[in-house]
């Protein structure tokens, strides 16, 4: 054992959590209280005391970013012999996805399956609109979407609708997009979790396996787990093989419904399981008392929940600030400067820094005011680099490479470079395709056989298309990894289109992006993959996968670990969606677009989203462990125009005396030409800046007079007091 006593510095619930004798446990706590810490340190516990094998141990999270930092910490608490033996700590669907990969027959997947991702959803919907004459005004592709996956995450039972033609059709389309999947070898992202629950019910014997295997089950964040993952979950659980559960949780974290996830799944588990434990942990460590307040009174305000109690020692820390910036660009540029003087003057490390937004979609001002700046970030989650358009046509390319069958990737990239294979030769071949039921490659080979149907040029490149990836296919058995893939960007054409264009625009990102995919199937770890295969089970007859099938579905997986941004290691600030940031922690913490129909988001104003949205706003509050910004717009561009923007409700909600307000317009006076002011404006607020009597201060007020500006300033001293700009120097 590494000389490390597992129980140092805990209080005492804490070390009841994680000394407790193997048994079923529930700790039941607020954000900041230690939930994780514990939950790794009683995996250490016991292996080490309880004398349980690494392999008998099955923790789960869930997000691909917080298992990355399970295993992270785990490390430093275990021997190098114990931590490569395989204690298996994943999120659901990668556990579901290795377990799918050796029972794939078991489940009648085929062994080269690919998992797909709701952009090809949306392609598949949008075929069997086309086939079946509907118009997508009526059948909207996005509740097409929604349908679909709400029946996975339910069982496949199908919600009782009217039995109205809408209903009708919608259930038509239903059946067609699950046919389409089965002939085209793909799989989606809630089927995942499905496949592995038919495989645990439909094969005793293999459940056995895995029941006998995995005794000490643990999950964190577990308030998100829907109804499958629960059944998941009770199948494994086997009191004749001993198992024990311990799971984690915060109801007021909860943050998925939206995606089935289910807080009752807290109170089933108390009633279904034998002899659980209840463990309350009531001591935040992360925040500052002030955040803390903040957040507990916040989340006061939903009802219907498990009454927690959540207090800190800690010291009060700063207020809370809230800016209400003039547009979206104010907004990140505030952020912008405010981190660019922490950094260069306080040498504060970029990776405290935190930006946290409801909606992907947000980050992009965010983005480019950081490349302004200089300011090095990088993006978990949202559009990210799996999901750029030069990186989706390289895995369209490789998709179909490996499986002919695959329709959307046929369909992304059979004119990507332009290889006059126009929309005309398209539809023929879709509609030769829905004729004869055939795949989208199939009917070419048939129009290739039969020649009449294009003109010989299309049928010409038409060809050479498929004798392409034919070619392409030869190499998989032969070359590794990254040499398939440089080879596929080069014949493929990808690379000569990119780099063409790349002269013309000097914006050579999509031709680096392609640079960086090569380089992330260099560091493609065949082996951690085998690694977590290996059963050690003479059941269990493990076949060597392709690696490009790994690659593949480790993009869809994983697409959270690897990025565009090649920085060094601690020298960016990360930009994600509240959603993505579960679990985490940053020194200081901004949360952008605290406006209505923002966040909460406006399709949320029910009552049930609105505390779904308070829970998510709890979330993002919470991650702040030394300061918290909150900003909102006056004005700011949104679904195509210009609106006033209201603040949100949750700023209302918040206790003014741990609060202080930054308003744009105290930074100027000449409201009407507030733009170019900005522009123009020589100090800001929040800038640091030198008094030769009072030492270093940071501006919080501007009042702009003729040829100068007038600055209230608090000293680090805490002084507060008016001063002429002339007479202080600022830093940046
Ligand atoms: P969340 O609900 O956000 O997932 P959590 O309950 O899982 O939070 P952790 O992430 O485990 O909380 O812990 C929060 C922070 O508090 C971490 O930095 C952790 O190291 C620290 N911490 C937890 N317990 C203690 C303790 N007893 N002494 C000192 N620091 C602690
Ligand atoms: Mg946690």
């Amino acid at each position: 054992m590494k000389n490390i006593d597992l129980l140092k510095n805990l209080n005492n619930k804490q070390k009841e959590v994680v000394s407790e004798n193997r048994k079923n446990l529930l700790i039941l706590a607020g954000a900041g209280s230690g939930k994780t810490l514990v939950l790794i340190r009683r995996i250490a516990w016991l292996i080490y005391k309880e004398n349980c094998s690494p392999k008998s141990i099955l923790a789960v999270t869930f997000t691909n970013k917080a298992a990355l930092e399970i295993k992270n910490r785990i490390k430093s608490l275990l021997t190098n012999t114990i931590q490569n033996n395989n204690i298996w700590i994943g999120t659901f669907h990668s556990f579901a996805y290795y377990l799918l990969r050796i029972h794939y027959s078991n489940v009648g997947l085929t062994k080269n399956f690919q998992i797909i991702d709701n952009y090809d959803q949306k392609i598949i919907i949008k075929r069997i609109l086309k086939k079946l004459s509907l118009k997508d005004k009526i059948y909207s592709v996005d509740n097409i979407l929604k349908y679909i996956n709400n029946i996975k995450n339910n069982l496949f039972n199908k919600y009782i609708y009217k039995n109205n033609l809408y209903n009708i059709n919608l259930s038509k389309i239903y059946n067609e997009y699950q046919q389409f999947c089965k002939v085209t070898e793909v799989i989606d992202f809630n089927e995942l979790i499905f496949y592995l629950y038919k495989l645990f019910l439909d094969n005793p014997n293999i459940l056995k396996i895995y029941q006998k295997r995995f005794q000490n089950i643990l999950i964190d964040e577990f308030q998100d787990t829907n109804d499958i993952q629960y059944k998941c979950i009770s199948l494994l659980y086997n009191k004749n093989y001993d198992t024990k559960i311990v799971l984690v949780g915060d109801d007021d974290q909860s943050i998925y419904g939206w995606r089935g996830a289910k807080i009752n799944n807290i109170n089933r588990f108390l009633q279904e399981f034998d002899k659980v434990k209840v463990i309350f942990l009531e001591q935040n460590y992360r925040s500052t008392s002030n955040i803390l307040e903040v957040a507990n009174k916040l989340i006061s305000y939903n009802n219907s929940r498990l009454k927690k109690k959540l207090w800190t020692n800690s010291s009060h820390g700063d207020l809370i600030t809230i800016y209400y910036a003039l547009n979206e660009f104010d907004e990140a540029e505030y952020i912008a400067k405010y981190i660019k003087q922490k950094f260069t003057i306080k040498k504060s490390k970029l990776n405290n820094f935190a930006i946290l937004y409801r909606n992907n979609s947000q980050s992009r001002i965010i983005e480019e005011t950081m490349v302004k700046f200089s300011i090095p970030y990088k993006i978990y989650g949202g559009i990210q680099f799996f999901e750029r358009q030069e990186i989706k046509n390289i895995l369209s390319y490789l998709r179909l490479i490996l499986n002919h069958n695959d329709d959307s990737s046929f369909e992304r990239i059979i004119n990507i470079p332009k290889r006059g294979i126009g929309h005309n030769t398209l539809n023929v071949i879709k509609d030769i395709a829905n004729k004869y039921s055939l795949t989208l490659w199939k009917s070419s080979l048939y129009i290739i056989q039969n020649k009449n149907s294009i003109n010989t040029i299309s049928l010409n490149s038409l060809k050479k298309f498929i004798s392409l990836i034919i070619s392409l296919k030869k190499d998989i058995k032969t070359q590794i990894l990254s040499k398939i893939i440089k080879k596929t960007i080069k014949k493929s054409g990808l690379w000569d289109m990119y780099n063409k264009n790349c002269l013309f625009e000097k914006d050579n990102t999509k031709i680096n992006n392609l640079r960086e995919f090569i380089n992330a199937s260099k560091q493609f770890s065949k082996k951690t993959l085998q690694n977590n295969l290996e059963l050690n089970n003479k059941y269990i007859n493990i076949e060597k996968n392709n690696i490009l099938t790994d690659f593949l579905s480790q993009t869809l997986l994983f697409n959270d670990n690897i990025n565009k941004n090649n920085d060094k290691k601690d020298n960016y600030i990360q930009l994600m969606t509240i959603h993505a940031s579960k679990g985490l922690e940053f020194s200081e913490v901004f949360i952008i677009g605290m406006e209505e129909g923002i966040f909460p988001n406006k399709i949320s104003f029910n009552e049930n989203l609105i505390n779904e949205e308070r829970r998510l706003a709890y979330v993002g509050i919470t991650r702040a462990k030394n300061k918290l910004f909150l900003t909102h717009t006056k004005k700011r561009f949104l679904y195509g125009k210009k609106i006033n923007c209201i603040p949100s409700r949750f700023i209302s909600e918040l206790p003014k005396n741990y609060i202080e307000n930054i308003n744009y317009i105290e930074n100027i006076n000449i409201l009407s030409k507030e733009e170019k002011f900005f522009i123009k404006k020589k100090h800001f607020i929040g800038q640091l800046i030198y008094h030769k009597i009072f030492g270093q201060g940071i501006i919080i007020k501007i009042e702009i007079l003729k040829n100068n500006e007038k600055l209230q300033i608090k000293f680090d001293n805490k002084i507060i007091k008016w001063i002429m700009s002339d007479y202080i120097e600022s830093f940046v």
